[in-house]
């Protein structure tokens, strides 16, 4: 490792070496991101099949996953959902073809992280397996508290009153990011940057979509905490 170049230091500095599984199907695909995270340094297992992929990702650990929907065996939302269920918090960043919101949401439900659109450019996935990796490390920091909706980031525990709430991880994302700012407005474009990274695909018309099925789970119930700021953004406060 002694003859890199200034680039190549700098985004191995700033990504690390990591440890990624790749369950990619097609084979183009998944030779070029082989190749391209080889040569950003990282160490690659490709899987062409979602049930060797779930395997392999139950039996080693990996720091983020890149998974494609479409696969033989199993697809790759089950491959997600069932990691999800037996516990395995690994980063998913998921790979796919389809770009209607309904599908979108299906995959997060489902337990990824994050999710891209193919085709998508080299440079937009580094980045945001960059992201992903970084949200996968578990914070350590003390709970977070809005009137009666608490947030655990140790646990990602979200209650209101004795209520656990079930949020998706993006939805945890969007409700961590208006308590850390609670009592202050945010706006779209700082909810855009935070939540959704470096993806150009999504529009505000996303966040609302998002903000509502967060009003859905945390707002059921007196007094509102979700306050739309009218031409800005959001803003979270008791009342
Ligand atoms: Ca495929």
């Amino acid at each position: 490792m002694a003859a890199q170049s200034a680039d190549f230091q700098t985004s191995l500095l700033a990504s690390d070496q990591m440890q990624i599984l790749v369950v990619e199907d097609e084979r183009r695909m998944a030779d070029l991101l082989e190749r391209t995270l080889n040569e950003e340094g990282h160490q690659v297992v490709v899987s062409r099949d979602g049930r060797e992929g779930f395997d392999i990702a139950r039996n080693s650990p990996f720091d983020v996953i890149v998974l494609d929907v479409m696969l033989p065996g199993m697809d790759g939302m089950t491959v997600a959902r069932r990691l999800r269920e037996s516990k395995n918090k690994t980063p998913v960043l998921m790979l796919t073809a389809r770009d209607s919101t309904a599908d979108i949401v299906r995959g997060l439900d489902s337990g990824a992280d994050d999710y891209l659109v193919k085709p998508f450019s080299i440079d937009v996935l580094l980045a945001r397996l960059r992201a992903v990796s970084r949200r996968g490390e578990i914070p350590r920091s003390a709970c977070l508290k809005v009137g009666n909706v608490t947030l655990d980031p140790g646990s990602r525990r979200v209650m209101r009153g004795r209520e656990v709430l079930n949020l998706t991880p993006r939805e945890y994302r969007l409700l961590e990011l208006l308590m850390r700012n609670a009592g202050r407005a945010v706006s779209r474009d700082t909810i855009l940057e935070s939540v959704w990274g470096f993806e150009t695909d999504v529009t505000e018309n996303t966040v609302e979509v998002f903000v509502r099925a967060l009003r859905l789970k945390v707002d059921t119930r007196e007094p509102k905490m979700i306050h739309t700021v009218r031409g800005f953004g959001y803003i979270m406060r008791e009342s």
